[in-house]
């Protein structure tokens, strides 16, 4: 018998939040917080209403990226930014048990009990991208990153990037950009915790051109996004 499926939405660049208690540390860092590098815009309200549409939870977190970069593994050289790589060692631990662990403890649990229910878990963590990078332009809409060694993964994006070409035939959806999906992540981190069969890990990534055009931090694009994934997955 076909797994149920569980859905869990995640967003670890919601906001550029600094906690009161870091704020010395992003002192000439105040522009930069308010940039692409601070957080994912629009990657938020995006989340929120795939957990709406989805009925699923939701675990996300409004602290700066800048202060611990919730999408990247302990020991990559990028999970403190310039602002905090440069703290002393128990500050930075700190920052990790109060700002990092709660948000990765909380996800990895609630996928590891809902695969003990008997569920297959597709999590789909929400993010957005600058349009232009060094100089750049960022050709797509939208992106699909997934690892394609897991067929299930691969299988739910090209359907939902063929559900999304015919829904909206205007934007550009590609999988596995900008960025590949298989590189350091947090969904990455989740694969090597749990088998293919049981977890699909799913990073959306939206053009934050999309954001700032559409005024309602990506609103515009969710209705688009919501539409076709419910028949991408049935498709399953
Ligand atoms: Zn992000």
């Amino acid at each position: 018998m076909a797994k149920k499926d569980h859905f869990l939405i995640t967003c670890e660049h919601g906001g550029n939040r600094t906690p009161s208690r870091y704020r010395h540390l992003f002192a000439g860092f105040e522009a930069l917080l308010q940039t692409h590098c601070g957080y994912d815009a629009g990657a938020l309200a995006l989340a929120r209403e795939l957990a709406k549409a989805l009925d699923a939870p939701l675990f996300a977190s409004t602290t700066s990226r800048l202060l611990v970069d919730l999408n990247r593994s302990i020991g990559h050289p990028r999970l403190y930014s310039e602002a905090t790589r440069d703290a002393p060692a128990g500050v930075r631990s700190e920052i990790l048990e109060r700002h990092y662990l709660p948000h990765r403890n909380k996800v990895e649990a609630e996928i590891a009990a809902a695969i003990v229910r008997g569920s297959r878990v597709i999590h789909v963590a929400s993010h957005s991208f600058t349009p232009a990078l060094d100089g750049a332009v960022r050709n797509a809409d939208i992106g699909l990153l997934y690892d394609p060694a897991r067929p299930g993964e691969a299988e739910l994006c090209r359907r939902w990037q063929t559900q999304l070409r015919a829904l909206a035939p205007n934007l550009k959806v590609r999988r596995n950009y900008p960025y590949a999906g298989k590189s350091d992540g947090f969904t990455s981190y989740l694969r090597r915790r749990f088998p293919a069969e049981a977890y699909i890990g799913i990073e959306l990534e939206i053009n934050q051109k999309h954001v700032f055009n559409g005024g309602r931090g990506g609103g515009g694009l969710g209705g688009g996004v919501l539409g076709a994934f419910s028949p991408a997955r049935s498709a399953l």
